[in-house]
């Protein structure tokens, strides 16, 4: 709890005109001001339909017009109002000087020998984001943020060290995916959306919502609802809200310990919820959806990686249609936990498996340019084990 109470100090706050992101370089932190990019000219997804239909009135314009912008940002690529070729040169111009096609741009662009790209968004407040490109086989997934830093404060995770800072609108959301499928090949399209960037999904969840409308219509970017995963810390009233919604979404629960003390410890917010009613509420999830729940479990050497954990576990899930993802703790400068020994995981697996329980061990993915960039540590992806 002292680890927690020292972070939440840290948080930092937007001052006007300045923002701030942390980075921890060994036990150092240093602390960058990013401005904001001073451009007042608002980004087309952020905004109201009804506010851009009667600003085309206004110009004698039809409200076909928004659509063809959308058109052009979702399915034609455009990246300036210059380009959307099939709207009056007028308007264009018109259009350019009171608003931005996109209100993100890309600050660094990394990619690693294994071809998974990493994103560094600059926002229009001079905030940054980080989203993923994972190219493996026929798929085409993005890892997406939700929020500027987090505040669930998990012990492990680079996200929440310097704290939250503010939600993402739906429109920042939906921007990551466009800057991530704009680096593919004309012919290729987005397949998969794994929420698992920044920030709590669920503590964001209209927004959310918001954006995965637009990428999963036909008219958005047609990626099929059951190729969108949402991670979530476990939020009870979140993951019921969202079951109710009878979307196909894939929902994926970060478990990580296999009792409510460990649990605690590793994941503060666990004082507020316990374990069992963010089962029930995945059970719930699984009776409204029929989708398999997944939970996800960070192993942290001699902490929660250890046979009697792993049996624990088992006995937890037994009885659930669920699946069980491993995820070996990637490295996190300045954080005192380690990957666990190729042993533990072994052991660990076995064990679960001869619970018949279903489990998996995410493989890395883009780990050089992981190394190379202090905060989302999420470009991995799912793969049998062994292989
Ligand atoms: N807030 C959401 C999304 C977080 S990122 C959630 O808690 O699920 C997605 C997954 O990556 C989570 O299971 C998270 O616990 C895990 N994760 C975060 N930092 C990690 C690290 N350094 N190594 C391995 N997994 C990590």
């Amino acid at each position: 709890m002292a680890k927690t109470k020292r972070r939440q100090k840290r948080r930092t706050k937007g001052d006007a005109g300045f923002c701030r992101i942390v980075y921890y370089s060994g036990m150092h932190v240093l602390q960058l001001h990013f401005q904001s990019t001073g451009d007042e000219r608002r980004a087309l997804l952020e905004v109201p339909s009804e506010e851009m239909l009667a600003w085309l009135h206004a110009r004698g314009q039809a409200p076909l017009r928004a659509r063809q912008m959308r058109r052009w940002l979702l399915a034609g690529r455009a990246t300036s109002f210059e380009q959307m070729s099939d709207l009056p040169k007028r308007l264009r111009d018109e259009l350019a000087a009171a608003f931005r096609p996109l209100g993100s741009e890309i600050a660094r662009h990394l990619i690693s020998r294994d071809n998974t790209h990493k994103l560094l968004l600059r926002l229009h407040d001079g905030q940054m984001i980080e989203c993923v490109l994972l190219q493996e086989a026929n798929r085409r997934t993005v890892c997406i943020s939700t929020q500027v830093g987090c505040g669930m404060g998990c012990v492990f995770c680079a996200s929440g060290i310097g704290g939250f800072v503010r939600n993402l609108t739906a429109g920042e959301i939906l921007e990551q995916l466009i800057h991530a499928r704009n680096l593919l090949p004309a012919e290729e399209r987005l397949t998969h959306i794994v929420v698992m960037g920044m920030g709590e999904p669920l503590a964001n969840l209209d927004a959310l919502l918001e954006a995965l409308a637009e990428a999963t219509s036909p008219q958005g970017l047609g990626i099929s609802a059951r190729h969108v995963t949402i991670s979530t810390v476990g939020l009870p009233a979140k993951i019921r809200r969202l079951a109710d919604l009878r979307k196909q979404y894939h929902l994926a629960v970060s478990l990580h310990a296999p009792n409510e003390e460990l649990r605690s410890r590793i994941v503060p917010t666990n004082d507020k919820t316990g374990l069992a009613a963010i089962l029930e509420a995945a059970d719930y999830f699984y009776a409204m959806t029929g989708r398999q729940v997944t939970y996800e479990y960070v192993l942290l050497r001699d902490l929660n990686d250890q046979p009697a954990h792993a049996a624990q576990l088992a006995k937890l899930l037994r009885g659930r249609q669920a699946h069980i993802n491993l995820i070996p703790f990637n490295d996190v400068e300045g954080l005192p936990y380690r990957r666990p020994t190729q042993q533990a995981l072994t052991d660990f697996v076995a064990i679960l498996r001869s619970a018949r329980l279903s489990v998996k061990v995410r493989k890395r993915k883009g780990a050089d340019i992981d190394a190379a960039c202090g905060q989302l540590r999420r470009a991995e992806l799912t793969t049998d084990y062994p292989k």
